[in-house]
């Protein structure tokens, strides 16, 4: 009796899988019809989530990245380029994309509250909080709104400036692309009928890969299962990116999204992620060798292969590496991620990793009331909020408060200026004459004053020292291993190979990488660009 049931519960699980296989076939986009025109030198931007410079040198020493170690060879190393913030994917591909922070991209973290809908928006965070917040939802947040109605309509993606000058370019698996070009994304037949997912329309690039809901390469069926993440994986956008390649359809500008090592990272903390950094570099092997050799594919293309974010560790001991941000805020009422925000909530949180936005909905409360409830916990590196036009920093454990703003006497590096006013230590700041220098906090003062301006509502940011994460129901937790989303140079500092330019960006920050990309691309086709030249060369 016992070997019937067996043997019929296998035989659900073979149907249920069939069924599932089935049901989720994409409709394949045919790379045919597409008409390319071939560039003459086409730039290859490769996004490694959560690639970091200590542990990418290290493989290479110990000859475990053979590809990684041939791109730095025979181009450009940045080790430190800065990110932007919160570090988090979808606000850093916003930055790189429009060549703004989030005070103009408008997206705002992976988590925030939207004030105008009472709606807390997650485009994707945890298995267990998306669950809270309802499937249907985050489906919606992460494959229409992020793209068409946060990602504000009055800055342009790099797509959509190179449509303008009549140059092709190619997205695959990144979860920011807007472009100019319309398309329905339909729900896998299973989705479909559990009413999941309803059909979008969507703008993208002129090639648009984005896991089982858009692929070209046929033998990526294998690549888009449920199991793997339908097709959001590394396997699968070196595929496209290689099918791409091989038929001669690769356009002027390609950006492909690495996403396993961010995993490995998670996992493993910030030193170790070595397994993983040599399993992207098999990728980026398959994709040279697809040139038929390393020395022509440096040849034909600009490679730029980058990270996104770094990750900092967090504590073994869940007791102290945990900041609940609940029990330190117990005395008021905080909105039920499960349930809708009610009428009497006092509080929402918005955690991202290490950075977390708390949102004031009770006007019987002030801003300092709940700062001083936050200030008591020494995990806390950074807390801070508008008043007014400034921007007020206090720091966990310590005393003083430091305010600034834009446009002042004082200027950074970055050719940004500032007013400043009281204990600049909170931010790490050291100040030589009228000039701003940065400590542990790269651009912190344009970082965390676009954060504060990125969207609409009465909040307070916190942001946690390396070693702690914010935690709330549901969240991702990552105790022994290592989490993102602070303004610390651990969280925010990542490497750039450069191959095939001697060019630069104006400065090391992700936020500047956007023009330069765009001139390099213009090179060749646009010869009255001599303001732009001098800039850059
Ligand atoms: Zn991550």
């Amino acid at each position: 009796m016992k070997n019937v049931l067996y043997a019929l519960i296998i035989i659900m699980i073979v149907l249920v899988i069939i069924f599932l296989r089935k049901a989720l076939q994409p409709a394949n986009q045919s790379l045919e019809h597409k008409q390319v025109t071939p560039p003459s030198h086409p730039v290859i931007l490769l996004m490694i989530d959560s690639l970091m410079n200590e542990p990418l040198q290290k493989a290479v020493k110990e000859g475990r990245a053979p590809a990684f170690k041939f791109l730095m060879e025979h181009g450009h190393y940045y080790p430190n380029v800065i990110s932007s913030y919160p570090t988090m994917s979808v606000t850093i591909d916003s930055t790189l994309l429009t060549g703004t922070y989030s005070d103009k991209h408008q997206v705002p973290g992976l988590v925030w509250f939207d004030e105008t809908q009472k709606r807390l928006v997650n485009y994707g965070s945890a298995r267990a909080e998306v669950f809270k917040l309802g499937i249907k939802n985050v489906m919606e947040y992460i494959l229409y709104c992020l793209n068409h109605s946060h990602l504000s309509n009055d800055v342009e993606t790099i797509h959509e400036a190179l449509d303008k000058i009549g140059l092709q370019s190619a997205s695959i698996n990144a979860l920011v692309y807007r472009g100019n070009e319309k398309m329905i994304l339909r729900p896998p037949k299973a989705l479909s009928k559990l009413n999941l997912m309803p059909k979008f329309q969507v703008q993208t690039p002129f090639l648009f890969s984005y896991g089982a809901l858009a692929q070209y390469h046929p033998k990526n069926n294998q690549n888009n299962q449920p199991w793997k993440a339908f097709g959001f994986n590394d396997k699968f956008t070196a595929e496209e990116l290689k099918y791409f390649i091989q038929n001669r359809k690769l356009p002027s500008f390609t950006i492909a999204y690495f996403p396993d090592l961010d995993k490995n990272v998670h996992k493993e903390g910030p030193i170790h992620p070595i397994n993983g950094i040599e399993k992207v570099d098999k990728e980026l092997q398959e994709i040279l060798n697809v040139y038929g050799s390393w020395d022509k594919a440096l040849k034909d293309a600009v490679w730029i292969v980058m990270g996104d974010s770094g990750q900092a560790e967090v504590g073994k001991d869940k007791n102290r590496s945990l900041v609940e941000l609940r029990s330190i805020l117990d005395s008021y009422k905080i909105h039920d991620v499960k349930e809708p925000v009610k009428e009497d909530d006092q509080i929402v949180l918005g955690l991202n990793e290490r950075m977390a936005f708390i949102y004031n909905l009770d006007q019987n409360i002030t801003i300092e009331e709940i700062v001083k409830h936050l200030k008591q916990d020494e995990r806390i590196q950074i807390i801070a909020w508008k008043n007014g036009t400034n921007v007020n920093a206090v720091a966990g454990g310590k005393n003083g408060v430091f305010t600034f703003r834009p446009d002042g006497e004082y200027t950074d590096e970055y050719d940004q200026s500032w007013f400043l006013n009281g204990e600049y230590s909170i931010l790490d700041l050291s100040i030589n004459e009228k000039l701003v220098g940065y400590g542990v906090y790269p651009d912190v003062l344009a970082r965390l004053h676009s954060s504060l301006h990125s969207h609409s509502g009465n909040y307070i940011i916190v942001d946690a020292k390396p070693g702690f994460e914010f935690v709330s129901e549901g969240t991702p937790t990552h105790p022994g291993g290592a989490a993102h989303g602070s303004i610390h140079k651990q969280d925010s500092l990542v490497p750039m190979i450069v191959t095939g330019t001697s060019t630069k960006p104006e400065h090391m920050r992700i936020v500047d990488l956007k023009p330069w990309i765009l001139h390099l691309l213009r090179q060749g086709t646009d010869k009255q660009n001599n303001i732009v030249e001098k800039r850059f060369d």
